[in-house]
């Protein structure tokens, strides 16, 4: 396990490890650049990559291979922990008996003072595998969507998982995402973040309106900001785009979007 940069969580925990891309999302994989260039040492990540892309090809990290799941894995502090931040955990190729065997450590009761964070773009897979589940309330699940279309896609397949807490991330928003009647749907938190690239770039946007690039993206997330506030749904603003450069300390962001919260506790910012 390690410490994590991503500022909705404290540690990632990477049991297993490859992916290959399936939504116009997966363009610019931040994961696969790290495989392919930082972490590429690193033997779980050996061909995994190539010219910095996936291959489709997947590890199971040795380490866990043989773990006895069955006392506390994470120390006592508590900690949220994004579960397979170097791939997707409910990818294709990886057999149900691999995924059920990372499930086992996530939901020991030995583990219950930490909270895991499951995040994919295989929606459908997720709600799948984890049918005859009965989560405890320290799981959370969500679902990674880009744009309208995977919107109407992969909600349904999110209602489905019986977690105690549902979220979407929007990152990397590519289009304005109409996201107005929440009723329809339970949701517990949602992030929102631009696409970056090597350098710390701004990537793809929503376009602007008017015609001044990193707009298109204020506008589109102020919107989604604006929808989730009646119905009190946390929402974790996580990067913007700022004279076509990554933006991730919140108190420079425009004052409507300095909101990072988490579900059950707001932690900064507010949209007063
Ligand atoms: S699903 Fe995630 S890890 Fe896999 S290619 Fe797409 S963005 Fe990368």
């Amino acid at each position: 396990m390690g410490e994590s940069v991503i500022e909705w969580t404290d540690d990632v925990w990477n049991p297993i490890v490859g992916c290959k891309a399936c939504s116009p999302g997966c363009l610019n994989c931040y994961a696969a650049r790290l495989a392919s260039t930082r972490l590429a040492r690193l033997p779980q990540y050996r061909g995994l990559t190539e010219d910095g892309k996936w291959t489709g090809k997947w590890n199971f990290n040795d380490a866990y291979r043989n773990s006895d799941w069955n006392k506390e894995t994470f120390g006592r502090k508590p900690r949220r922990i994004f579960v397979c931040s170097m791939g997707d955990l409910f990818y294709e190729a990886i057999k149900t008996l691999w995924i059920t065997s990372v499930m086992k450590c996530i939901i020991n009761e030995h583990n219950r003072h930490h909270t895991f964070i499951l995040l994919t773009k295989r929606a459908e897979r997720m709600a799948e595998v984890l049918a005859d589940y009965k989560l405890p309330a320290n799981v959370w699940c969500g679902v990674s969507i880009c744009n309208q279309e995977e919107l109407k896609e992969k909600l349904p397949h999110l209602a489905k998982v019986n977690a105690a807490v549902q979220f979407i991330s929007f990152e990397p928003m590519l289009e304005r995402i109409g996201f107005w009647d929440l009723r329809l749907c339970r949701l517990d938190w949602l992030i929102i973040g631009c696409e970056s690239l090597a350098g710390k770039k701004a990537g793809r946007l929503p376009p602007a309106l008017s015609g001044v690039e990193g707009d298109g993206f204020i506008d589109a997330t102020t919107e989604i900001v604006t929808c989730s506030k009646p119905y009190g749904v946390p929402v974790f603003v996580k990067q913007i785009p700022i004279g076509g450069k990554i933006e991730r300390d919140v108190t420079r962001f425009p004052k409507q979007l300095q909101r990072q919260e988490w579900p059950g506790r707001a932690i900064t910012g507010s949209a007063e």
